[in-house]
């Protein structure tokens, strides 16, 4: 359930009322998932890839906390100040900290997923803190208030049209002025004042190397570079599970990650940054968040081997055609879906539902996380825990009764293609929700049993097999 208690059938409710942006939205990420299965054909070796990243990520996650402490040591002894954070308000309050130290109340920030999941903007903006988002589609999100809808495409649910509009309000763009090339010039300009005028920038961190202290960020924009490097401090934040071993390790990931996030064979700025320069403070808030406690779920830790890339959500058809946001969570798509219920089970219990479990997520994944298995699972553990609607809950017990006992399942059929036949308007009417995009076809005359046991008894008795 969101804030205004509407779970994710009802919010994808909303985004289908717009049908022409749901074909868009679907057709627009098929697209960006047919380029993926290009890119990834063109590499003789993929498979051996996701395997190995997967059996890398396998030993980070049974290392954790030796690695984490490597990470430690290597990056302070080149002059990075380390900071932990255990959940999101410890890591909100160690920026904010940061920031008053330097007597700063303005920065920019590049995409980081962690700090939409720690809600720091929000924080900041209520203790007097601008924060500027200087990825495109992160700035296009922010000036419309709303958040990204998207890990990789922020704004991948905003038509140019729309974008014209906010950038018409917001930076005085010329209205009615929709063209992509000019609205990204636009931006340019609009970014390169905060770049040149903050002191502080903020960058993710896609993945940190415990041998070496040092980390990645990938963008496609170069906006992470540009403010980490005008900027006289950089925070970069994590999710303590972005850790790889070794630098070796990269050539492992960085070919997997872009392929699969746009179909690209690499990002276009993959920037390594291992001390601070001259001058400059460089910290990393290294943050828990949930994410210990999801280490010990046996049946749901491998979700933790996520590089973000997003290939599990342009798949999905569930996500395609009921939009980012109906997932009320930063992550949102089929991995937000296994690893929000960790954090709050009660107020994710809808996204492991929201899935046809057709398995094409797993199918994707660079990494091989099992995402359809753990949605399933996931659904079970919420059935146990009471967290599922109680009508849910009473439907499916009535359904193990009836499919447990064959005479009452006979019967069951018997009568509904009865009604179905002959007053349809008891079942097919407003108050069904099953019929609102359905036509069903004619009931037939008698089941698949019953057919198959005439037939059967029929052959036998052609055959002389009939044991009667
Ligand atoms: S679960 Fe896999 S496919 Fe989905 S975002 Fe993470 S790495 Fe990518």
């Amino acid at each position: 359930m969101n804030a205004n208690n509407k779970d994710h059938a009802a919010l994808a409710d909303e985004f289908n009322k717009d049908e022409p942006r749901v074909d868009w939205h679907d057709e627009t990420l098929w697209f960006v998932r047919q380029k993926r299965d290009k890119a990834a054909a063109r590499v003789a070796d993929w498979e051996v890839l996701r395997d190995t990243a997967s059996r890398i990520k396998d030993n980070v996650l049974s290392r954790l906390s030796e690695y984490l402490q490597q990470f430690e040591a290597a990056a302070t002894a080149n002059g990075i100040v380390i900071h932990w954070a255990a959940d999101a308000a410890e890591h909100n309050e160690i920026i904010l900290s940061l920031l008053r130290q330097h007597g700063v109340d303005q920065m920019v920030k590049s995409k980081s997923m962690l700090t939409e999941e720690c809600g720091l903007n929000e924080f900041l903006e209520e203790k007097g803190v601008g924060v500027v988002d200087t990825d495109l589609g992160e700035r296009v999100v922010q000036l419309a208030g709303e958040p990204p809808s998207h890990i990789v495409l922020p704004c991948i649910h905003k038509k140019k049209e729309e974008i014209g509009e906010i950038f018409h309000k917001h930076l005085g763009t010329p209205a009615g002025n929709a063209d992509p090339q000019f609205l990204t010039h636009a931006a340019r300009l609009h970014l390169r004042e905060k770049f040149l005028t903050r002191r502080v920038a903020l960058t993710g961190i896609n993945f940190a190397v415990a041998e070496t202290g040092e980390f990645v960020v990938c963008t496609n924009e170069g906006n992470a570079d540009m403010g980490a490097h005008l900027a006289d401090v950089h925070i970069a934040c994590m999710g303590i599970e972005k850790l790889i071993p070794q630098r070796r390790h990269l050539g492992v990931f960085l070919r997997l990650l872009t392929r699969s996030a746009t179909g690209q064979p690499i990002t276009t700025y993959s920037s390594h940054f291992k001390r601070p320069r001259p001058g400059q403070e460089m910290h990393v808030v290294l943050v828990d968040n949930g994410r210990s406690a999801h280490l010990g779920r046996k049946d749901f830790r491998n979700s933790l081997k996520c590089i973000r890339c997003a290939a599990c959500f342009n798949t999905c058809p569930v996500y395609r055609r009921s939009g980012g946001h109906s997932y009320h969570t930063a992550v949102a798509g089929p991995i937000g879906s296994i690893l929000t219920p960790n954090l709050d089970m009660k107020k994710f219990a809808d996204l492991p539902f929201a899935s046809t479990l057709c398995g094409s997520c797993s199918n994707v994944c660079p990494v091989k996380i099992d995402i359809h298995e753990q949605l399933y699972k996931w659904r079970q553990v919420i059935v146990q825990e009471g967290y599922a609607p109680a009508g849910k809950k009473a439907a499916m017990q009535a359904m193990n009764w009836v499919l447990s006992h064959p005479a009452v399942y006979h019967t069951a059929g018997r009568t509904g293609r009865w009604v179905m036949a002959h007053v349809p308007f008891t079942v097919n009417n407003g108050l069904n929700a099953w019929y609102k995009q359905r036509e069903m076809p004619a009931p037939p005359a008698a089941s698949f049993g019953e057919w198959y046991k005439k037939n059967y008894e029929q052959q036998g008795k052609n055959t002389g097999n009939d044991k009667k």
